[in-house]
């Protein structure tokens, strides 16, 4: 008998690849974080002495979901401008709100607080961009959950640094403060094309091939946004990458909502990866990006949920399904972005997008055991004809029982439990609420 860490039985196993399989009544062996074999149960329980067996009898065990763009912190600006355009958004109250409140610890707790709502929800790694990408990663660590921090740059001032080169020096000794720690990666993240000038998307393209890192970057998300490009460099955001050598297969492209033909063969050829988020584009009024027609493309497809600020959900499992009939709607083909294909983007198309596809994104020997287990066995889920379209179009982040982190369960029957020294759920809630009061104190402030 081979001694491993863990053993679980599982009704169903969707590894991702190949695409579309489901193995039944198959067992998944984890020790020292890395799955070690996937094999029928009862020849699994022949072979394996397992320190701990976990039995998922009405389950189907999936890799964790990948977030491939959030805002985590943001998690404390839930809900502050809802039902207002972009700009308008930004500049009447994230941009005031963030100019008062953000800070390390701002950042800190509201990351927690972001992490304890994904891993609840089977999401195991996110792609964060916000300010002090040193205090996320480590608040993310802190949960247990697998980081991928930005080192964000943006031309003006913040609390967090005072312009394009300050940004990234503090961003690159982030990177340097974390590097052993397997479990968070960087990308560099300039924020916008109208929020960071040529120079900068410039020099961030020679770093990020020097470090071998993505470029994570919102694009293309409103027409606004084109337009003032085109008046502002003569060039819409996308060709204006490519003219700053930044169109390659390292680019996340955040939102692409508003693609031209030549611009969604371009993305398919060089490689780029789609951070797709649905319901932000839906929220903010700014379109429906070109899924299906990106996955025709050859382009990664990969799903994000945006800030707590846009969203209101951090909830990658209802952004897949929002995905998918937003898709079919979209192109009057209910054949397009069919559930196999979501559930791919969901997990390793984030995974590809981020550099990680080695690591995670499907449930393979030797990757790492980042695996989510959603339960089968209540009226909204059953009865259960096909398991992957089940997961898509009829389960949500409510049936997911029990999440693991390199082997780690960081959620065991629905509750957080990632150990002592990360601080319970109610340590997570009760840190946030003195930051709800602040807010609530700027928003009821009468104007200067
Ligand atoms: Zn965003």
């Amino acid at each position: 008998m081979l001694s491993i860490d863990t053993l679980l039985e599982c009704r169903w196993i969707v590894p991702i690849r190949p695409r579309g399989a489901v193995l039944e009544r198959h067992a998944l062996a984890i020790d020292q974080g890395r799955i070690v074999a996937i094999e029928p149960i009862a020849t699994a329980n022949a072979r394996f002495h397992a320190r701990e067996r976990v039995l998922l009898a009405d389950h189907v065990l999936i890799p964790g979901l990948v977030n491939a763009h959030t805002h985590a912190a943001m998690a404390l600006l839930r809900g502050v401008g809802d039902d207002l355009a972009l700009m308008t958004w930004l500049r009447t109250r994230i941009w005031p709100l963030e100019q008062a409140l953000v800070s390390a610890d701002f950042v800190h707790a509201g990351t927690r607080l972001a992490a304890l709502e994904m891993l609840r929800a089977g999401v195991t790694c996110c792609n964060d961009m916000y300010f002090f990408p040193e205090s996320a990663a480590r608040a993310l660590r802190s949960t247990g959950m697998r980081a991928v921090v930005g080192i964000v740059a943006i031309e003006f001032p913040t609390g967090y640094a005072s312009d394009a080169d300050d940004y990234l020096r503090k961003g690159l000794a982030a990177r340097d403060a974390l590097r052993d720690d397997p479990l968070v990666r960087f990308t560099l993240a300039p924020h916008a094309p109208y929020t960071v000038a040529d120079a900068t998307l410039a020099r961030i393209g020679v770093l990020a091939e020097e470090l071998d890192c993505p470029v994570h970057i919102h694009l293309h998300e409103t027409r606004d946004e084109i337009e003032q490009s085109i008046a502002q460099h003569g060039l819409r955001p996308l060709a204006r990458l490519e003219r700053l050598g930044l169109v390659n297969e390292r680019l996340l492209a955040v939102h692409a909502v508003h693609l031209a033909a030549d611009e969604i063969a371009l993305l398919g050829l060089r490689g780029c990866s789609i951070a797709h988020c649905p319901a932000s584009n839906m929220k903010l009024g700014s379109g429906i990006a070109p899924i299906a027609q990106l996955l025709d493309s050859g382009a990664g497809v990969a799903i994000g949920t945006d800030g707590a600020a846009s969203n209101n959900r951090l909830d990658v499992l209802g952004e897949l399904r929002l995905a998918a009939l937003l898709a079919k709607g979209a192109t009057h083909d209910a054949t397009v972005a069919p559930a196999a294909r979501m559930l791919e983007a969901a997990t390793l198309g984030g995974a590809r997008a981020l550099g990680l596809e080695r690591e995670i994104g499907s449930i393979e020997i030797g990757k790492a055991a980042d695996l989510t287990a959603i339960e089968l066995s209540e009226p909204a889920v059953l009865p259960c004809y096909d398991v992957i379209s089940q997961i898509v179009f009829a389960a949500s982040r409510e049936h997911v029982t029990d999440v693991w982190v390199e082997g780690n369960a960081v959620v065991q029957k629905r509750q957080f439990t990632a150990g002592a020294e990360t601080g319970s759920a109610q340590s997570i809630l009760s840190a946030a609420l003195p930051w709800q009061n602040r807010v609530r104190e700027l928003l009821n402030k009468p104007p200067a």
